[in-house]
Parts: structure tokens; sequence; C-alpha cells
């Protein structure tokens, strides 16, 4: 058999990005086994919850037309409730992506005349829309629902304070983003959520508390509904769906919440009863039966690319040594150039359609141009190896995903190769 370093080289990786890589690589095996433990034991969170519930052959099956008695769809749902330990959940293929979970949980437990408040600073973007913070059609501020926001304090800490002067007879709703998403303040851990939470229930009991959960999944071993959230929100097209899972959301919660949401998603007096799963039930459980060591992949990828970089000299998010709370990661290159390479060699590591060279463009709703690099069997899913970057100062790439921990180090490698041959990093800064 040839040598590892030989099959790199066939894959275009040179010997000094080669030795280099496994010069980092030396020093990550405390912190990789700690990311193992992690997926360890979240395995068995998940066979845990499927035997539980006594997950059968035909729970693989789907149902067509009107979707009643669903055994498949009912039994995911009381095993993703096991696993996020919430009363309840629903997990549809009808809803379709992660801003349509947030949305739909939002909606459907706000009335008119109700608040929303953010106590962390600006939510994603593509909830600007949903709450109406950049005005929408159909947005919550159309039916009548304000919203309020309290920053994080400079140095990344609750404003409790503000937050306690926010909270008033109108707020319902709270909402806590849990990933940075693609902002430059830390990602909380759930503990930081939990404590933020009690302080919340402690000046207004009644008020419910939502985490976007978007990234967060598996990356530790408690979820936020552990730590007292009411509702639990995500993508399965990220963490959870394994990369198997090609459409859907979730929302794990308390009974009531749940069961508002399944009656805005189908209909009042419908709600959990309709909703045929089609054939998608097997990779839903399949999915997240994987979704435990496809997300300890991701991170190590990520913890990896922090590794490789920052020693190169460019600005990592987290860095290096940090703990982790989500699988983003971010790199400023501080130059157009460097953050087209490093894209660019991400998707020439693609499974699919790495013969294709990602260019930057005006994306809509975007104020620069951005770069994204996704070779993915799942189109736009970002649990598998994915980057994109805007074409604007800091210059900086927002990089996750990874289904297995081999393609994510090959992608990173790539990368790096694609910088070296283009001269942004001299290839003797890798000695
Ligand atoms: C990805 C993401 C969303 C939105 O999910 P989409 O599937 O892209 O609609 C919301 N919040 C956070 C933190 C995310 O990472």
């Amino acid at each position: 058999m040839e040598s590892l370093q030989e099959m790199y080289a066939r894959m275009g990786i040179g010997k000094q990005v080669y030795e280099y890589g496994e010069s980092v690589l030396e020093k990550l095996a405390g912190r990789f086994s700690e990311i193992d433990r992690i997926a360890e034991y979240n395995q068995m969170k998940v066979v845990k919850a499927m035997q539980e519930q006594k997950v059968s052959e035909a729970c693989l099956l789907g149902t067509t037309g009107y979707g009643y008695n669903d055994l498949g769809r009912d039994t995911l749902e009381v095993v993703y409730a096991g696993i996020f330990h919430t009363e309840d959940a629903l997990v549809r293929p009808q809803i379709t992506c992660g801003t349509h979970a947030l949305a739909l949980a939002l909606m459907s437990n706000l009335r008119p005349g109700d608040e929303l408040l953010s106590p962390v600073g600006k939510p994603y973007d593509t909830l600007e829309e949903v709450i109406g913070i950049r005005p929408s059609r159909g947005s919550l501020q159309e039916y009548g629902v304000t919203y309020r926001q309290v920053d994080l304090l400079p140095d990344g800490q609750f404003d409790y304070e503000n937050i306690r002067k926010a909270l008033n007879e109108k707020t319902r709703l709270v909402t806590i983003q849990r990933s940075k998403g693609y902002q430059t303040r830390p990602t909380l851990s759930v503990d930081r959520i939990g404590e933020l939470i009690s302080f919340i229930k402690r000046i207004k009991s009644d008020v419910i508390c939502m985490v976007d959960n978007c990234y967060g999944e598996f990356v530790e071993t408690i979820e936020p509904g552990e730590a007292g959230a009411d509702m639990v929100v995500g993508s399965l097209i990220k963490n959870p769906g394994g990369g198997l899972a090609p459409i859907g959301g979730y929302i794990a919660g308390k009974r009531e919440c749940v069961e508002n949401a399944a009656f805005r998603l189908t209909s009042p007096g419908l709600g959990k009863e309709v909703g045929a799963s089609l054939g998608v039930l097997k990779d839903f459980y399949q999915g997240i039966f994987l979704a435990p060591t496809v997300t300890a992949s991701a991170l190590k990828g990520a913890v990896f690319a922090a590794n490789l970089y920052e020693p190169l000299g460019f600005a990592v998010v987290p860095d290096g040594r940090e703990s982790r709370h989500d699988i983003i990661q971010a790199i400023t290159f501080g130059s157009p150039e460097g953050v087209i390479a490093f894209c660019q060699g991400i998707q020439a590591a693609a499974p699919v359609d790495s013969h294709v060279t990602p260019e930057p463009w005006n994306m809509p709703g975007y104020d620069a141009e951005v770069i994204m690099a996704a070779g993915a069997f799942v189109s736009g899913s970002s649990i598998e190896l994915s980057a994109d970057g805007p074409i604007k100062p800091p210059y900086a790439v927002y990089f996750q995903g990874g289904l297995t921990w081999a393609h994510a180090k090959f992608g990173i490698l790539k990368s790096l190769q694609f910088l070296v041959d283009r001269g942004i990093v001299q290839e003797m800064r890798l000695s």
C-alpha cells in the first residue's frame, strides 16, 4: 500500500502542507479525545431514546396523503423529545429549513399585542424579516407583535440590568440564539443559556424562553431543554440531520408550545395528526443516529482549522484553545484573495462538484459580494464541508461541517495548499 502522504500528494497536497498539518495534529490529541467522549455520550443518549420508544422496522416506512396514524413520524417525535429532554417535539419534512422552524415557533406562540425580546443582541440575519426588524410582508410586526433587543455587553456578558428593564407586562417570548452565527460575539454554552433563563424566569415566570439551537446540537452533552428552555428549535440540514436528512426542521419543547406550532404548521383542529412523512423517515432516523459522530467530525475540523491557521498569523474565532459550543469557525484572511483561495480550496476537496470553481457574486440580501463553497449531497447543507465569505473587510471566511473527520481534514489541507500555491502563505512559514 502506498503511504498516506503519497495518497495526499496524488490529491494535490504537497509535502510541506502535509507535514505542517501533521505537526499541528500532534498537539490536538487531547482535544480530539475530549470531542470523542462527548460523541460517545451523545451516541448513547440517541440509542437510549430510540430503544425506549421501541423504534421498529415499521417506523422507517412512510405515509402518503393526509398521513393519519403515521407510526414512524409520531415515534420519531417522541424520540426527539427524549434526546432534547422536552415534553414533546414536532419533527417534519414540511418544515422547510431552520428559518421556517424558528418563524413557526414564534408566530404560533405570539399573539397581537405581545412583545418579543432578544436579550443576546441581533438575531440571525434571516430572522430580521420574520420579526420585522427589516420591514417585510407577513412579519410579526405586521401582526402587531412588537420587538425589543438588549445587546450583550462589550465583554460578551449579559446586560442583566437592561434585560430586567426590557421585560414588561407585554413580554411573552424571549428568543436566545445559542450560536454566534456570523457575528463576532462568543457562542453561548448551555450553562450560560441556563443562567440567563433562570434570571428571566425569576422576573417573569410565565414568559416562554425559546433557544435557536442551530449548529449547537450534540456539541455538548446537554441541550438547552435541560437548562430550562421552553422551546428548542433547529434545522435538519445542520447537525441533527446527520447529513442524511434531505429537508426538515424541529421544534422540541413544552407540550403546549409544540402543539401551538403544530396547529400553525398544518391547521387549527388538525395539528400533529396530519402531515405525511412520505419517504424521509429512514433518513431522519439514521441521520439523528449518526448526528453525534458527524457533529464530532465537524468539530474536529473546526479545531484543526483554528490551530492550522492561527500560527500563520490569521485571526481565528474561536481561537485554537477555546472550548466549543457550535461548529462554526471564522478565519480572517485580511484580503479578498485569501477568502477566495480558501473557498476554492474547500470546493476542490468536495465529493460532489469538485470540478467547479466558485466565484464571488452579488447574492440577494447581502451588501457585498459573497463567495460560497459547497459540494454537498444535500443542496445547501452546512453540516457538510462548506464555507462562505463576504468580500468586504475584514475579509473573513466562515467555515463549517464535514461528514467525516478525514474529509474535513482533507478540505482544510486543500484550502491551505491553495493559499500556498497562490503565494498568500509563504511555504517557508510552514516549517
Ligand atoms: C442556519 C441558521 C439559521 C437559519 O437556518 P436556515 O436553515 O438557513 O434557514 C438560524 N439561526 C442560526 C443560528 C443558524 O445558524
